[in-house]
């Protein structure tokens, strides 16, 4: 007996990896009107706090922090012309930020931020970040760190990783009069991981439970934070029912992951995806590509061929290390799909200094593919590898997101980039 054909899929563009590189791609593609499948199981966004980093620190060795992304950007370019940052313009990081926040609003998660200028929001540990998009739930937090109104901090029995007592002390260096408070988690229910308390308050019993039980700390408090575990599905009506209730401006805090913003993020997707009528191979990889005359096929599956994809153009954005769009070897690191040349430190010994907590980073912390201006890997010969391939998010060589405080931004103006170029060959 012969095995079954696998069905195909003809789309203009293919989308390796669904982290938030894959996400910005997929939904921009479709605001241009492309076809689209993309594959990929979540990556890092699944960790991730929900927070979009534009630039926050520059150089990295300094540790200096930016309330201007922009003139952090200006200066990263002038500085570092290897950055993929430095191939962008200021209209079209703009545009990718526009681009795929109103695309989050469309699919119920809203975010805000002020005109040109990083916002500010506390940390589980107590201490101030610097983004640039910041999810609505979080946006109080700004107004709270600039301005210090009397606040209170809630924490729940038994949620490990997160104390309201150590987030009021650290913080309160900047922001005197914080207090804190611990309550037992409403509905009865032990408080012990973010998903289920996340669900339970989206319930309208659970949340006035919660209320009745703040009500005595809230006298003199003019804004209430809590750990984020204000909703998944219903992020909006959660908050909007919490701050009617409390009737106080009310913010999250971010979670040590694996958090519940990062799931947010991941099922409103998911969901959009299927909707807007994208060929979605969710928890699929790319197993094999044959570069074809007008595009390519794509076998995509787990662990072997359930799919066949052809498509005129694809991008990868498959990640680093964590992602697996490059994996170590012994004799250096390797592009997981297309085997493209990756740029990296000469041998595994200068991987990394000698110091561990070295602030100017490690060698490997820049690995990566190199491109041309277009965002077009490079192949051997220095140029771009395949006519319509692109590259984007943070499989590119010569930056550092981690430190620069510059994940999300990288991955959103790289895909619109990239998105826009091919979509502009039609
Ligand atoms: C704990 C944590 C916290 C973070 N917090 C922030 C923050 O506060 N602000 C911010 O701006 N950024 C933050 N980020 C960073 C941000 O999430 C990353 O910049 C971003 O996830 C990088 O995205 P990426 O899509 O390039 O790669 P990844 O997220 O690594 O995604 C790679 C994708 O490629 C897929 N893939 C790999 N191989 C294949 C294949 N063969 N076929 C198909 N798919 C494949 C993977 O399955 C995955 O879907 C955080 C990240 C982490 C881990």
């Amino acid at each position: 007996m012969t095995a079954p054909t696998p069905p195909r899929h003809d789309v203009d563009l293919l989308v390796i990896g669904t982290g938030l590189a894959g996400m910005a791609a997929a939904a921009m593609a479709i605001r241009r009107g492309l076809s689209v499948a993309l594959a990929g199981a979540p990556g890092e966004s699944l960790f991730a706090s929900g927070l979009l980093d534009l630039l926050a620190v520059h150089p990295i060795k300094d540790r200096r922090l930016w309330d201007d992304p922009f003139a952090a950007l200006t200066a990263l370019a002038a500085d570092e012309p290897d950055h993929p940052y430095a191939k962008l313009s200021r209209p079209d990081i703009e545009a990718a930020f526009a681009a795929f926040t109103a695309f989050l609003g469309e699919i119920g998660l809203d975010y805000h931020g002020h005109d040109g200028k990083n916002a500010m929001v506390l940390t589980p540990v107590g201490t101030v970040k610097h983004t640039y998009r910041v999810p609505a739930g979080m946006w109080a937090a700004d107004h709270g760190i600039r301005r210090t109104p009397p606040a209170l901090i809630v924490d729940f029995e038994g949620f490990k990783g997160f104390s309201s007592a150590q987030i009021a002390q650290t913080a309160g260096v900047f922001w005197p009069g914080l207090a804190h408070v611990r309550l037992p988690f409403p509905g009865g229910r032990p408080a012990l991981y973010p998903e289920p308390m996340a669900l339970a308050l989206e319930s309208q019993k659970n949340r006035e439970e919660l209320a009745r039980a703040l009500s005595p700390h809230l006298r003199g408090r003019e804004m209430v934070g809590f750990p984020a575990v204000l909703g998944i599905y219903r992020t909006r009506e959660t908050l909007a029912a919490l701050t009617g209730l409390l009737g106080m401006p009310v913010f999250e805090i971010p979670t040590i992951p694996p958090a519940v913003t990062g799931l947010r993020m991941k099922a409103a997707f998911e969901e959009a995806m299927v909707r807007m009528g994208v060929a979605t191979f969710f928890q699929k990889l790319v197993l094999g590509v044959r570069a074809e005359s007008g595009g390519f096929a794509c076998d995509v599956g787990w662990n072997a061929p359930e799919a066949e994809v052809r498509a005129r153009g694809a991008i990868l954005a498959t990640g680093r290390f964590f992602g697996k769009g490059l994996v170590p070897h012994r004799k250096g690191v390797i592009e997981s799909v297309f085997g493209l040349p990756v740029v990296q430190p000469a041998s595994r010994s200068a991987w990394h200094g000698e110091h561990m907590f070295d602030p100017a980073g490690h060698g490997i912390n820049r690995a990566g593919l190199a491109t041309d201006s277009r965002f077009r890997p490079l192949g051997s010969d220095g140029q771009a590898a395949f006519d319509s391939l692109y590259a984007v998010g943070s499989i590119l060589a010569g930056h550092d997101w981690t430190r620069q405080k510059c994940g999300a931004g990288l991955a959103l103006a790289t895909s619109y980039a990239a998105v826009e170029d091919f979509a502009g060959r039609r």
